[in-house]
């Protein structure tokens, strides 16, 4: 075999590529052995020094400015018709002052669907607080390891402070870790930080795992009445999920109002009655609540007329509007309640939030 001829190559530091290469003829290839191209090792160093773009030895931070912030699509960017008019009848003023009915057992509901933001914790917290200024004492815990429900409500929630991990994980009491949110009298929470995100795979190891929260939450509901409870849920049908919906008897599910909306709902539909048939029958879809719903698009109403044909009983008459001042409430830490009580946002809330009540009474009667 013919020996390979003498090349002569030098390597450019930054680029990796050899440069000023002197071609095998007989591959076609700069032949230059693999170990000259692992510059990176011999000259790593040096590059560290010269400049950190060239090698990032941290993953980057991202800042993020502190305080409340308006939405990007704000008055300028959307046409003032985006905010639905409040309904005449009804005025913020005369409806937080509306006291509402308790019902005879506590309700425990699981706000699913595992389609990421579609207004699961923005209903969570805001039923939540307008069912506590009404008088009636609730519960709200948090399953979704980003904290949202838990920031909005209010409350602060750096790593490492105490919540729905350690009840979930440790077996910890709920009435150690309950919170008072500042939002309305006797609304509490029950807060996730980060730390939650491990539950979903170190709760594969457990015996009765998805019994967790159900015990937990039974336990706290004999010495601490509550009238309501939701269990804002992440957007996956795992463990955390399924922790929910077996320690909930009420399912409510919140649809957006646009295209997809019933795709994700046909599995919901599917895992609920698994968990009904195996792990609880008194899982009971009861409520749908149509959300974000824009009245200057066809599609919106197309879709609502869609899901009410699928579910007549369980759908809401109120529909909740896309809303500037919705989306913004929760960089207050504030729900729209408190943050813009007169808002056609907050006003659908309220009247949502009277229609479940009504309807918790009137079932059990
Ligand atoms: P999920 O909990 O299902 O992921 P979120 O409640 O967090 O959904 O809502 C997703 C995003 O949509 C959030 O930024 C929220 O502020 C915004 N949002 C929710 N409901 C409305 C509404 N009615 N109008 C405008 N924005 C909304
Ligand atoms: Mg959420």
């Amino acid at each position: 075999m013919l020996a390979p001829p003498e090349v002569e190559y030098r390597v450019t530091p930054g680029i990796g590529w050899p440069l000023c290469v002197e071609v095998d003829p007989r591959i076609g290839w700069p032949n230059v052995p693999r170990e000259t191209l692992d510059w990176t090792a011999a000259l790593g160093a040096e590059f560290t020094r010269t400049g950190p773009t060239v090698m990032a030895t941290a993953s980057p931070v991202i800042e993020i400015p502190p305080g409340p912030r308006r939405a990007r699509f704000d008055e300028d960017e959307f046409p003032p018709a985006a905010e639905v008019d409040p309904p005449a009848h009804a005025t913020a003023e005369s409806l937080a002052t509306v006291s509402l009915p308790a019902p005879s057992l506590p309700r425990v509901f699981v706000v699913a669907n595992q389609k990421g933001g579609v207004g699961k914790t923005t209903t969570s917290v805001n039923l939540a607080a307008a069912l506590a200024l009404g008088g009636l004492s609730v519960l709200v815990v948090d399953l979704d390891p980003q904290g949202n429900a838990t920031t909005a409500l209010g409350v602060d929630h750096p790593a490492g402070l105490p919540g729905t991990y350690e009840v979930v994980m440790s077996g910890a009491t709920l009435a150690d870790h309950v919170v008072d949110s500042p939002e309305a009298p006797n609304l509490k929470v029950l807060p996730a930080t980060i730390d939650l995100a491990g539950a979903e795979i170190e709760l594969v190891s457990i015996v009765a795992r998805e019994n967790r929260l159900k015990r937990a939450l039974r336990s706290y509901l004999q010495d601490n009445p509550a009238d309501y409870v939701f269990l804002d849920c992440p957007p996956s049908l795992g463990l955390l999920t399924l922790n929910a919906l077996v320690a909930a008897n009420e399912i409510l599910v919140p649809i957006q109002c646009e295209y997809y909306a019933l795709e994700g709902v046909t599995q919901l539909l599917r895992t609920i009655d698994l968990v009904k048939g195996e792990l609880n029958n008194e899982l009971r879809l009861s409520t749908v609540l149509l959300t974000m719903f824009d009245g200057r698009t066809k599609l919106a109403a197309q879709v609502a007329d869609e899901v009410r044909h699928h579910f007549p009983a369980e759908t809401l008459p109120t529909v909740i509007p896309r809303s500037v001042r919705i989306s913004e409430a929760p960089s207050y830490g504030q729900t729209v309640l408190t943050y813009q009580p007169s808002s056609a946002g907050a006003i659908s809330y309220l009247e949502a939030a009277q229609e479940i009540a009504r309807r918790g009474v009137e079932e059990s009667a």
